[in-house]
């Protein structure tokens, strides 16, 4: 195992009812920024059960932001945060309302030109400032409840980029079962995909000599594997929701990235398809992440083989075979689960895709990907055009 240090700040409140704890973790007299999406929280009652604990404080709404959030729409949560004296942010909704929350978080108090040089220069990290967040959490999915990573996507030039700051981590996130009875049918798959992907990105390298993490990873396969169709089937069960909700913020709070290799490459690629097509961010991973694994087989066979035996049961055959039955399991997996895995798919007009992206990560020096830095713009190229 690699060394490494490991703190997680945020606080979970878990179960059924946990919104009326809102007031005990928000400080007194704080100016709240209320943060929240197209509205799906105002028709399933979790805006009005909020409100109802946020009486005595100064609240300020902000609606509207959209999946795959924007910047420029979160700078407009900047300059009236700015204006109004904002203290605190609370971010109701998924992933895209808590990366945008974040992104405003650390805006807010940025004193260069433009907050969006943080993404391009990669340079969040070292900031000293952010206005602290918490979050109710409506879409089990990214792990953006309990981790300090956001990725937001910028309009006027088709980019989606990602940063990472410890001072973005929340402070609490609220997760409540009772949020995904509401959830449309394709957002449960897609939250079953992501956090399936962020196992996968995260343990699908080389041989790391951490039984821990793998233990961890595969125990979170399973439980997804397990869960995911039962939530799908009945969104209500909220024992079965309470599972789903929390094996997505285990699969990227960091506990199962410390100490071993990972990867990302498939999500590098995957934001290039939602930035281009507009591709739900799960969907994407669906579509690339088993190519990533074809192109890169000799590389990542023998933890292939590993999964294919302790998580789907594969237990004959050598390592290839095993490995590359594991590849056919996973597709089949995201399959069932009613989502499509190859490009065309979604769009009619992806034949250029893979020299656009290549062209992409070579402007932004992105030449050696993966857990080896061996993903080089060719094995990039190949990867997508595999996947159309
Ligand atoms: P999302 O984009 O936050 O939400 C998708 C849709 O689900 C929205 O239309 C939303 O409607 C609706 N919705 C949310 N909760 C609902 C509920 N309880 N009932 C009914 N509808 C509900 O989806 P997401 O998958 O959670 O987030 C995707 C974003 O996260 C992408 O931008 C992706 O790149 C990013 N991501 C971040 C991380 C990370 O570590 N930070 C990791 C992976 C992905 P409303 O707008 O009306 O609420
Ligand atoms: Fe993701």
């Amino acid at each position: 195992m690699n060394s490494f240090e490991y703190r997680n700040p945020t606080k979970i409140l878990f179960g059924k009812g946990k919104i009326q704890k809102l007031k005990d973790n928000i400080p007194a007299n704080a100016t709240i920024l209320f943060a929240y999406g197209g509205g799906s929280i105002k028709k399933n009652g979790i805006y009005e059960q909020a409100m109802a604990e946020l009486k005595e404080y100064k609240v300020i709404e902000f609606s509207g932001i959209e999946a795959n959030p924007r910047y420029e729409t979160c700078m407009r949560a900047v300059e009236l945060s700015r204006a109004e004296k904002v203290d605190f942010i609370l971010a109701v909704g998924g992933g895209s309302v808590l990366d945008a929350a974040k992104f405003i978080a650390i805006a807010i108090p940025y004193e260069g030109a433009d907050p969006w040089e943080m993404l391009v220069n990669r340079t969040a990290g070292q900031q000293k400032k952010a206005i602290p967040i918490g979050t109710i959490l409506t879409l089990p999915a990214t792990g953006s409840e309990m981790n300090g990573s956001s990725v937001i996507s910028r309009e006027s030039t088709r980019e989606k980029l990602s940063f990472g700051s410890p001072l973005v981590y929340p402070a609490f996130s609220i997760l409540d079962p009772q949020v995904v009875k509401s959830l449309p049918k394709i957002q449960i798959a897609n939250g079953v995909i992501d956090a399936y992907s962020h196992v996968l990105e995260q343990y699908m390298t080389y041989p790391s000599d951490a039984p821990i993490q793998d233990n961890f990873a595969e125990g979170i396969f399973r439980t997804l594997i397990e869960i995911g169709p039962k939530v799908l089937e009945n969104p209500a069960d909220e024992i079965s929701a309470g599972n789903f909700m929390w094996a997505c913020t285990m699969a990227l709070n960091g506990l199962i990235a410390q100490g071993v290799p990972t990867d990302w490459a498939t999500h590098m690629i995957g934001h290039e398809l939602t930035a281009l097509y507009g591709i739900d961010h799960a969907q994407t991973l669906a579509i690339i992440g088993p190519n990533l694994y074809r192109v890169m087989f000799s590389n990542k066979k023998q933890k292939l083989a590993q999964y294919a035996e302790r998580v789907w049961g594969i237990t004959t055959g050598t390592v290839d075979e095993k490995a590359t039955a594991a590849i056919e399991k996973t597709v089949s997996f995201f399959q069932s689960l009613g989502v499509k895995t190859r490009l065309s798919e979604y769009t009619g007009q992806y034949q250029e895709t893979a020299s656009i992206i290549q062209d992409r990560f070579s402007k932004r020096n992105w030449k050696a990907l993966g857990e080896n830095g061996i993903i080089t713009l060719d094995k990039v190229k190949e990867i997508v055009e595999m996947s159309y």
